[in-house]
């Protein structure tokens, strides 16, 4: 079975670069599973889990957008935040998706109900990553 190299990088720096089977993502267009061999393409990331498959071993991480870029022998992901699940705090994710959901509660400014939508999302991804349940 061949492998692609797939590299996730963030604001902070690279989080992981190495040689999978294949990439499972969601694109803002829907589910997406790339194999070695894929046409080149470029594609807006959801906040969501990303998956990956090696020979020995699958990773997952949590990605809260971004975009995907795919050539033949190479995935790059480049996210706004990007954890595996061990780097994940969910004392912190629990506290930001209570948050979230009291700011969507009192029925602020739209601006401040997309916002608090959007940090409640990246709260519950963290959540399931760490969980593994999505
Ligand atoms: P919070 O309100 O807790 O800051 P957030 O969703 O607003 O959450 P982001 O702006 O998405 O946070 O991320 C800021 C930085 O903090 C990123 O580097 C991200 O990887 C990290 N981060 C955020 N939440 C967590 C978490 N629960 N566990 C580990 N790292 C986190």
């Amino acid at each position: 079975m061949k492998t692609l190299t797939v590299s996730v990088v963030t604001p902070d720096g690279p989080i992981l670069e190495d040689a999978y089977e294949m990439v499972s993502c969601k694109a803002e267009s829907g589910e997406l599973g790339v194999m070695p061999g894929h046409i080149p393409m470029v594609a807006p990331l959801s906040i969501s889990a990303v998956r990956l498959k090696g020979k020995g071993q699958s990773d997952r991480i949590a990605v809260s957008g971004g975009f995907l870029e795919v050539r033949p022998d190479k995935v790059t992901i480049l996210a706004q935040s990007a954890e595996r699940p061990s780097d994940i705090d969910i004392d912190r994710a629990r506290k930001a998706k209570e948050r979230a959901e009291q700011r969507m509660a009192d029925k602020q400014s739209d601006i401040d109900m997309r916002r608090a939508e959007l940090s409640l999302k990246r709260a519950i991804n963290r959540l399931d990553v760490h969980d593994n349940n999505f």
